[in-house]
């Protein structure tokens, strides 16, 4: 591809080669599509730059080996532990030299438009390219979110989201704030806690429950009981999609070990942060644990304004898909163990 060429044509794209679209790969594999030849993979990274390669260096999932990986390989070793995110991007590497896909790497795609045909024209940044059906992989949490007054804040030592933050090396030895209550905040909270004085200021309330009930790993309930493939349209999934699980030890283990437990902070003036107490504290550093925007800005408005869910992935644009965003079908749609089924869904539309 070169950007002044006439498009490439290929049956199908696929955008974004982390996890989601290697389980589309496989999907099409399935039906028959090969490689290289009738489906091209895209990612404006490198094998390097994948998103869990770049995640902190002790984040440990809060889903367990045998619910953390795609259809038709197992991640090597214990299948009950909690794996990290290291050992998620070596999986995901074998995964894709198991498929045989080769992504083209440092291609972004930057636009999509439907054609008189009935195909697509993908824009990116080194050429276009023209499929039958494309499918936007780009990832749930992609750009890092800030609270507004994040801007007016302007401490002495490190101001990181947690997408900057690897471990407690990067920060000076003074009080730490960590902004955000949710998995992220409570992982990073914990292990700077061995370090540094850390305060965690706390969001919206989050229901918590522990890895294992009643002996019983807590993703096997949940998969018995359906809760991972409620309906995000209905009215339990969107109950329960308003409010993030927090899964593993939470605010009661944090204090134990010394964290200090701060209402929401809600403003910033230089190192100082105002809390929903209406008291000021100082902080030498800071860690915004405030999340992220999902990865699907470049699609048509038409798709990235749509409201409610997409049903099987399928955009209101015949050809265009969507696959691993945040409770797209289910609450395992951006889940390892869960983005397999609904890139299933979308290969039995593309290939019926
Ligand atoms: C801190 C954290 C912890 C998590 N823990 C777990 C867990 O324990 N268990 C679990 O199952 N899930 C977990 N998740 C959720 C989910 O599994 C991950 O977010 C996962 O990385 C999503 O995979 P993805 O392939 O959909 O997106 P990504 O991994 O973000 O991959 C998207 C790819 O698209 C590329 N891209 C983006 N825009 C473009 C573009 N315009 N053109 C071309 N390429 C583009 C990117 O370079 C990237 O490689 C966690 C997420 C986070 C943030």
């Amino acid at each position: 591809m070169s950007p002044t060429s006439p498009p490439e044509s290929l049956p199908v794209a696929i955008v974004g080669a982390g996890q989601a679209g290697l389980a589309m790969s496989h999907a099409l594999l399935e039906r028959g599509l090969r490689p290289a030849e009738d489906f091209v993979v895209l990612d404006a990274g490198s094998a390097q730059t994948l998103s869990w390669r770049r995640r902190w260096d002790s984040l440990t999932l809060f889903t367990p080996a045998w619910h953390s990986h795609l259809p038709g390989l197992r991640m090597p070793g214990a299948q009950r532990r909690y794996p990290s995110s290291k050992d998620v991007a070596d999986y995901l590497d074998l995964y894709r030299a198991s498929l045989g896909v080769e992504p083209k790497w440092d291609t972004r795609a930057i636009s999509v438009h439907p054609q008189r045909d009935d195909s697509l024209v993908l824009q990116t940044s080194t050429g276009s390219l023209r499929a039958r059906a494309v499918v936007a992989a780009t990832g749930p949490f992609a750009i890092p979110q800030y609270p507004g007054f994040a801007n007016d804040t302007a401490v002495d030592g490190a101001n990181l989201h947690s997408d900057a933050y690897r471990n407690p090396d990067q920060l000076p030895r003074g009080p730490v704030l960590v902004v955000g209550s949710g998995n992220t905040g409570i992982q990073i909270a914990r292990e700077l806690s061995a370090h540094r004085c850390v305060s965690i200021a706390q969001g919206s309330p989050q229901p918590r429950l522990p890895h294992r009930l009643l002996g019983v790993d807590l993703f096997r309930w949940l998969q018995l009981t359906g809760v991972l493939s409620v309906p995000s349209n209905g009215r339990i999934g969107r109950r329960i999609s308003s409010r993030e699980l927090v899964v593993g030890p939470g605010m009661v283990d944090l204090a134990s070990r010394g964290v200090h437990l701060l209402p929401r902070a809600v403003d910033g003036n230089r190192d100082r942060i105002s809390f929903a107490d209406g008291v000021e504290r100082r902080f030498e550093s800071v860690i915004w644990a405030t999340g992220y925007r999902n990865g699907f800005g470049w699609l048509p408005e038409a798709v990235v304004g749509a409201d409610g869910t997409l049903e099987d992935g399928r955009t209101p644009i015949a050809g265009l898909y969507v696959l691993g965003d945040s409770w797209l079908r289910n609450r395992g749609s951006a889940l390892l163990g869960g983005v397999g089924a609904d890139a299933r869904l979308i290969a039995r539309h593309i290939v019926p």
